[in-house]
């Protein structure tokens, strides 16, 4: 009998992608055997309006340049050629469409997963997926664990990783600083970064 496939959708900022991001991937791949995961940089994210992020496409070519040896990454620009503010119910939608009999797993940061409430159709989006949510060193896990966790405990999924202790930010902030970011993210996204002198 064959087996149904599973795909991971990985959402997030990727602002830029590092070591942590990729590591994710790869360990939801590894635990919930996945045929594929697929990343999806945020286009237009709702809940940062206010906030400056990186143009879209230089966040699109940093994950293809971070993803390219592994043929389990994909990089999907959903998000970024569609219009209007991006919402998860219409990524996860957009993909049960094109990959239909396919079990589909939404990975993201666990910080991010409990704001799921505030997301557009929390309740339907629950529905559509399930949730990895991927969580740090020494982040506090007992919110998630404890109220929303178990009220939603066949559809999110807990991941600890060890070397999400990468951040985004932290990489941001280093550069502006003129620290050194190397081991913190592939080689040819750190290029790319200073070649467009990105978060100086
Ligand atoms: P964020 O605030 O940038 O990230 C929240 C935390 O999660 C950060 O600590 C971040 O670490 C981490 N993180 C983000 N993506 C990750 C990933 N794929 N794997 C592991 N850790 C990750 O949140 P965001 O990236 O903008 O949003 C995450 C996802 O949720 C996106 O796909 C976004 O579209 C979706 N979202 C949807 C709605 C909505 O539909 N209304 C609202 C909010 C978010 P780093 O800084 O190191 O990446």
């Amino acid at each position: 009998m064959e087996t149904r496939r599973s795909i991971g959708i990985m959402g997030g900022t990727f602002d830029p992608i590092h070591y942590g991001h990729l590591l994710t991937a790869e360990c939801a791949a590894d635990q919930y055997n996945l045929d594929e995961v697929i990343f999806v940089p945020s286009g237009n994210p709702p809940h940062k309006t206010e906030q400056k992020i990186t143009v879209a496409q230089k966040r699109y070519v940093m994950s293809l340049l971070a993803t390219i040896e592994n043929p389990k990454f994909d990089v999907s620009r959903i998000e970024i050629d569609r219009e209007g503010l991006s919402y998860t119910i219409d990524t996860i939608k957009t993909f049960k469409d094109l990959y239909p009999q396919t079990k589909i797993y939404f990975i993201t940061g666990a910080d991010a997963i409990l704001e799921i409430f505030t997301w557009k159709n929390p309740d339907k989006l629950l529905k559509e997926a399930d949730f990895i949510a991927a969580s740090r060193p020494g982040y506090s896990l007992a919110k998630i664990e404890k109220e929303f966790y178990e009220e939603y405990r066949n559809r999110i999924h807990i991941l600890k990783i060890p070397g999400l202790a990468i951040s985004s930010t932290n990489i941001r902030k280093r550069i502006k600083e003129k620290r050194p970011i190397k081991y913190q993210l592939p080689e040819k996204v750190e290029s790319y970064i200073r070649k467009y002198g990105l978060y100086k």
